[in-house]
């Protein structure tokens, strides 16, 4: 099998209820900058990073990935994914512009297509070529109730509504507004409406200062919260130790971190006690991996945040043994050919041969070709 050519493409998937914020970001549309490279044999591999759908950075990384990339990667056999991705990282020109940011966006994508490509090529749904089982249980928690934008009735009414009417055992909650007391109302609320055994995570989107985070972070631990996910901005290692010293609460973090040398520095300190790394974000399933491997080794679990909107991740976590636990959010599910499935609060297993990110004919039609 050979790869004949790539195709950018960049897909804008509208969020619930037109719009959501957290305490960083607020966003109409969900991006899907992304690639499809096609072979000699017909088959086609659909890899995505996921983004705000700014369209102007959205074309920068389709650019990296067809124009920068594509080149290395013409007549290559796709399936040599751990070959491929050596080439790409450390033996290509881009290596001096940029060991993260767009260059890792881009790569992620490449990655992912072409491990959906090996996966198609065997005739297996990814988890399966990883080695992983259906019977694994993946536990689904929803991040779609808990925005930060969205008023309190709103907030609580939507999380009853995931526990009681659709299975969920966990939901996760924005907090980091402006006000601590507004923000700790919130999560008290939620844990009257939902009672003592839903897990209910807290996310501050990296929003607060160390102190802040000590004094508001540290009374979450009245709500009996599942844990506090970036509390302090993205890549400070020395203040999550410090935070993780003194608060009683867990903290969950990677969702804004690279590379796997990022991740060691933070098991390493004893920074986080919830792995997320984004499959998007880190330079695609093949870093993911190794990430993976190294939080199991210290005994942490792994729980994917979900830039891609769960389609590949769902994969992953059948398949490695430190993910029991995945995000779920909805937003691609009307895109993809064989959206994620969620019953009872747990994934079931794809059952379509690679990894999940082939659009369907409806988003096929929608799709920006960069
Ligand atoms: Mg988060």
């Amino acid at each position: 099998m050979k790869i004949t050519h790539l195709e950018g493409i960049i897909l804008h998937a509208p969020v619930t209820r037109g719009g959501i914020a957290d305490s960083t970001h607020a966003l109409t549309h969900w991006g899907a900058p992304g690639v499809a490279i096609h072979t000699d044999t017909g088959l086609v591999g659909y890899g995505f990073s996921g983004t705000h759908a700014h369209l102007e950075s959205d074309r920068l990384i389709v650019d990296c990935i067809v124009k920068s990339y594509g080149p290395l990667l013409i007549g290559e056999d796709p399936r040599e994914v751990l070959y491929l991705w050596e080439k790409l990282y450390k033996k290509s020109e881009l290596l001096w512009v940029g060991r993260a940011g767009i260059t890792h966006l881009a790569l992620g994508a490449i990655d992912i297509a072409l491990w959906d490509l090996k996966a198609k090529a065997a005739g297996e749904p990814l988890w399966k070529l990883l080695g992983g089982s259906a019977k694994k249980p993946v536990e689904a928690y929803n991040t779609d109730g808990g925005w930060l934008n969205w008023p309190l009735e709103t907030v609580v009414s939507d999380c009853k509504r995931l526990v009681e009417e659709e299975g969920y055992r966990a939901v996760k909650l924005k907090v980091g507004g402006p006000s601590a007391n507004e923000d700790l109302r919130r999560v008290e609320a939620v844990r009257r409406a939902l009672g003592p055994d839903i897990r209910i995570m807290t996310d501050a989107n990296g929003r607060w200062s160390l102190p802040q985070a000590i004094q508001t972070a540290g009374r979450l631990v009245d709500f009996d919260v599942a844990w506090i996910e970036e509390p302090i901005w993205f890549d400070d290692v020395a203040g999550h130790k410090r935070l993780a010293e003194t608060i009683a609460t867990p903290i969950a973090l990677g969702e804004q971190l690279y590379m796997a040398s990022q991740f060691r520095d933070f098991i390493q300190a004893g920074a986080v006690h919830y792995v997320q790394p984004d499959v998007v974000r880190l330079a695609g399933i093949t870093e993911f991996w190794q990430v993976a491997d190294m939080a199991r080794c210290w005994s942490l679990p792994v729980c994917p945040h979900v830039g891609d909107m769960v389609q590949v991740h769902q994969h992953l976590c059948f398949a490695h043994a430190a993910c029991s636990l995945l995000e779920y959010i909805p937003w691609l599910h009307d895109w993809m050919e064989e959206p994620a499935r969620i019953v009872h609060g747990f994934y079931v297993a794809p059952e379509a041969p690679g990894a999940g990110m082939t659009p369907n004919k409806q988003a096929l039609t929608k799709i920006n070709r960069a």
